[in-house]
């Protein structure tokens, strides 16, 4: 058993185990979206349903960008190429590219992410891509369906949509 945890503004973050996804949920930092109808954990006093899909009240996407955008992550998703020339890369050879650079207000998520052969990040530099004629298509935040393999019934309308 497992759950789905979305931020606040319900984009799919990762997938975390019941128990973990209970700590969320009693310590206020998320709140239930969906919950097991048939699955229930009984403390003394009472029993709660388990969840499916829970919800950061917020903070979730500035959680996500620091624990699941890793270098491996955005290997798998930019399928190892360079998002600008589309060389290959072996993953020692990556670079990370802020689409928008940091020094222009680039934020440190997905969508503003990618890998790149070194080269292509020299010629970019400090500027935007429409700034170096370098364009790339925006990029996804990955499902984490795709990351993780299994997904429960619940977790379909957050991942496939
Ligand atoms: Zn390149």
């Amino acid at each position: 058993m497992a759950t789905l945890v979305l931020s606040s503004s319900f984009l799919p973050l990762k997938v975390v185990s019941w128990q973990k996804a209970f700590c969320l949920l009693f310590s206020g930092r998320a709140e239930k979206v969906h919950v097991c109808s048939e699955r229930f954990v009984r403390s003394v006093s009472r029993s709660y349903p388990v969840p499916t899909v829970i919800r950061y009240r917020n903070g979730g996407q500035k959680y996500f960008a620091r624990n699941g955008m890793t270098r491996h992550a955005l290997y798998k998703r930019d399928q190892g190429k360079c998002v600008y020339c589309g060389v290959f890369l072996r993953k020692e050879h990556m670079t990370k590219d802020h689409v928008v650079p940091r020094c222009q207000g680039g934020k440190d998520k997905w969508q503003n992410v990618v890998i790149s052969c070194r080269s292509c990040n020299r010629k970019k530099g400090g500027r935007t891509p429409e700034q170096a004629g370098m364009p790339i298509q925006e990029p996804c935040v990955p499902h984490v369906a795709f990351l993780k393999g299994k997904y429960h019934e619940h977790w379909k309308p957050y991942l496939f949509h």
